[in-house]
């Protein structure tokens, strides 16, 4: 099974969006107010083609993800802080799959590690498939406070209703999980703190696990680090949630592959595991 990782443009946020500080909410207005910005990173989408039909993990960016739309005024910041370079339609998810052969109508099912306008961009290019999202990340987009905090429901397709996960299997480190297929070899972890209902994909393959980590951290550094990125509105979470990837990754061979990090693709790649004890 030859996993796919694509990135739909760029993003370049600030380095204290990044790399945040201290607590929540100053850390975010820091994140905001910084003048710094990193360089381009990539928006990870993974495609696995797995016998019982392909799955695909975030969909990236729209064209138009720097075209404005109705947002709250506080989410004016946002834009500033983190922008997006795509440069057309082809650069979409749907587009790139074509590309490298697989046709997006084929598509069984598309994870969303969480809501966020850079992985839930592509969902009309998969008009077969099922969108599978934690309980907890459709309730945080909900509302008001969904508005408040970022989640751009107005861009998502009218008929959007994705299948709610409650990760209801026993999992003794992540406490639940949800499997997706029928060998088990590729299954959903919640892992909160970026967002409420954020979660990552493992696939298991021999005698290793691939980690499709999302936004768990923006880097393998910051996880190995415990560092938190500017935005997570709970540290607390955010926190717990590495030390139970940490925890994962001291039983068995774990390539860690965050959405936003170029060396993902690398250690795809190579099979490049967490170092032993982390
Ligand atoms: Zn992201």
């Amino acid at each position: 099974m030859h996993i796919h990782a694509l990135t739909t443009g760029t993003v370049t946020v600030t380095t204290r969006w990044q790399s945040g500080s201290g607590s929540y909410p100053g850390r975010l207005l820091r994140a905001l107010a910084d003048p710094h910005h990193t360089e381009p990173l990539p928006i990870w989408c993974f495609v696995i083609p797995h016998p019982d039909g392909l799955i695909v993990v975030d969909s990236g960016i729209p064209h138009n993800a720097n075209q404005p739309v109705w947002f709250p005024p506080h989410m004016r910041l946002v834009q500033r802080a983190a922008r997006f370079q795509i440069t057309g339609p082809q650069d979409e998810i749907g587009p790139q799959m074509r590309a490298l052969g697989f046709d997006p109508t084929d598509v069984r099912q598309v994870v969303l590690t969480h809501l966020h306008q850079d992985h839930d961009g592509g969902l009309h290019h998969f008009p077969n498939a099922e969108f599978l999202v934690a309980r907890a990340e459709w309730r945080a987009a909900q509302g008001i406070s969904g508005s408040m905090a970022g989640y751009l429901r107005q861009r998502w397709p009218a008929d959007f209703q994705p299948k709610t996960i409650d990760f209801a299997e026993p999992d003794a480190i992540f406490g639940g999980r949800a499997t997706l297929t029928r060998d088990g070899s590729v299954y959903l972890v919640p892992t909160p703190g970026h967002t409420p209902g954020h979660l990552s994909v493992i696939v298991q393959q021999g005698d290793h696990a691939l980690f499709i980590a999302g936004d768990t951290s923006y880097t393998q550094a910051a996880l190995l680090g415990d560092q938190l990125d500017g935005v997570s509105r709970s540290g607390q979470l955010a926190h717990q949630t590495h030390g139970r990837i940490r925890a994962f990754a001291r039983q068995q061979p774990t390539v860690y592959m965050p959405a936003h990090e170029w060396a993902s693709r690398d250690r795809l790649a190579a099979r490049e595991a967490l170092p032993a004890g982390v």
